[in-house]
């Protein structure tokens, strides 16, 4: 079975919110737009393999896509009673104040699927936003995809897993870089307040200006 999500790199996200921009703009053009603006900067749903946020939904409105693991909202069937957000443990769905509907990140299903897109713009905005590609999107069930191999090769790991979530999307953590430093580098030639003493001196037999000045 397919499951579609997203792979951030935190190695390579330089924070700049791109992602968050571009998602707003793509995703709240119009009233059938998927995301609202009071909580503009929430994460985006992960689109959880065993998500909580849709037994819990009283009508069926909430549920998960069995052909490409997308969870989804159907506006048509959502009663606005806010059980699913009480049940996401990350913060990932907002009520539509306006339409009274719950609304959160659709992995951008209204493009990813668009075949009137260039191919290689069918991606999630936020991904094909990002100025360091820091955000990739693909299949995390099939072992050659980008996402797959980047969370194998980079030890990609879930948000909060003792939840029992499965989150369908990965980070990739900081890699740790071992710097040495070594202690000759950390001494200023010109060093004016001479607290290091290693500098190059004048002959002592010489009259110089740290002899006649109080530094
Ligand atoms: S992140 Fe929250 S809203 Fe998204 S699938 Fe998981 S539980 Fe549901
Ligand atoms: S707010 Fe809508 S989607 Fe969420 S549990 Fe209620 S009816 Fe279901
Ligand atoms: S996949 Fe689409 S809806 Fe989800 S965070 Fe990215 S831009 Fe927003």
């Amino acid at each position: 079975m397919t499951q579609l999500a997203l792979v951030i790199d935190l190695n390579t996200c330089v924070g700049c919110h791109a992602c968050v921009t571009s998602c707003k703009e793509w995703n709240t053009s119009g009233e059938a737009g998927p995301m609202v603006d009071r909580n503009p900067y929430a994460k985006s749903c992960l689109h959880c393999e065993d998500p909580p946020c849709v037994p819990v939904c009283p009508t069926g409105a909430s549920y998960k896509r069995p052909e490409d693991g997308i969870v989804l909202v159907d506006y048509d069937k959502c009663i606005g009673c806010e059980y699913c957000s009480w049940a996401c443990p990350y913060g990932a769905r907002e009520i539509d104040e306006q339409q009274k509907v719950m609304k959160k990140c659709t992995l951008c299903v209204d493009r990813i699927y668009d075949e009137t897109l260039p191919e290689a713009e069918r991606k999630p905005v936020c991904v094909l936003s990002c100025p360091t590609s820091a955000r990739i999107y693909g299949d995390i069930h099939d072992p050659e995809s980008e996402a797959s191999r980047a969370i194998n090769e980079s030890a990609g790991y879930q948000l909060m897993p003792e939840w029992s979530t499965n989150p369908a999307n990965h980070y990739l953590p900081r890699r740790k870089v071992k710097i040495t430093v070594h202690e000759e580098d950390l001494q200023r030639a010109d060093n004016p307040l001479r607290k290091e003493d290693r500098g190059p001196r004048a002959p002592t037999s010489r009259t110089t200006l740290d002899d006649s000045t109080s530094w």
